[in-house]
């Protein structure tokens, strides 16, 4: 039984596609982000902070981290920042000109990442989201089903060849992906994946778990897809960035062929009908750098 009532990114919570999956119907509406307040302390690092919550007037990256992650959110993003990809993709945004992407660390979900509190203005143009980075996003690998280019880091980082911020690195070019990827989808579009996705739901624990029901074959053409087709496009495309950004960061490594050949293993098992898009990485730098992805 496969059951998906999330839509945005939390995918540390993500078992095997074989085992029952449930979440909060509340993350549906993306993950609470920590305030100032969460923090029980106000310093004067957390009052300056606060000064960012006035609405902005046009687009760029706001971070509001709480002083005791600073250090470790420094480290990530200076290695995320190490790639042409990582600075390109920063660039744009932080220039962007009406997109606000906030950026905050917190301790719940504390190894996985999200990306949520998405807003657009009247002309249709996303014009807010907030990504939210574990405490100890530098540790932890989701399973390969769904995530097959974070899990493939695992190996090289317990052989010492890569330490853990690349690793949180790798979780930030994944939520960048969510980001992009709802950049260029319609408001309408997900608003209405957000309300019938609890209606499929409902049906389907109900009805014997009989995805051939009428109701929900018209649910999932109007939505676009079932949840767990919506689901599984959704991390695939934060999967697809975070491969272009290790693509970047591990090309002088010796290991770069083996960490691409597990990422293309994990794709060919789980996600064959995605394998495009992973494809079409492998395939723009002279197929990785001399790796064969086929
Ligand atoms: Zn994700």
């Amino acid at each position: 039984m496969r059951i998906l009532l999330l839509l945005t990114c939390l995918f540390w919570l993500v078992p095997s596609r074989r085992i029952e999956a449930r979440y909060p119907a509340k993350a549906q509406m993306g993950p609470d982000v920590l305030t100032a307040k969460d923090s029980g302390q106000r310093t004067p690092a957390a009052s300056a902070r606060d000064s960012y919550a006035a609405p902005p007037a046009s687009g760029g990256i706001r971070e509001s981290i709480n002083i005791k992650y600073k250090e470790r959110y420094q480290e990530w993003k200076t290695e995320f920042l190490s790639t042409d990809i990582g600075r390109a993709q920063w660039d744009m945004y932080a220039h962007h000109p009406r997109l606000v992407i906030t950026i905050t660390v917190d301790s719940r979900n504390s190894q996985g990442a999200s990306t949520g509190k998405y807003k657009w203005n009247d002309s249709g143009d996303l014009v807010a989201a907030t990504i939210t980075l574990g405490a100890q996003v530098d540790q932890g690998y989701p399973s390969s089903v769904y995530y097959p280019v974070m899990n493939a880091l695992e190996p090289f980082e317990s052989k010492n060849l890569i330490g853990g911020s690349v690793l949180a690195a790798t979780k930030i070019a994944h939520e960048f992906g969510h980001v992009m990827k709802i950049a260029g989808t319609p408001e309408a579009v997900y608003h209405l994946q957000g309300e019938l996705i609890p209606v499929y739901n409902k049906i389907f624990l109900n009805n014997g778990y009989n995805v051939n029901d009428p109701r929900l074959v018209e649910l999932a053409k109007k939505m676009g897809g079932t949840p767990v087709e919506l689901w599984e496009d959704r991390e695939y495309w934060g999967e697809a960035n975070a491969m272009l950004f290790l693509r970047d960061r591990v090309a002088r490594e010796k290991f770069h062929c083996r960490l691409f050949g597990k990422i293309k293993r994990a794709v060919e098992e789980y996600a064959k009908d995605y394998e495009e898009r992973f494809a079409e990485i492998a395939k723009s730098q002279g197929a990785i750098y001399g790796c064969s992805w086929r």
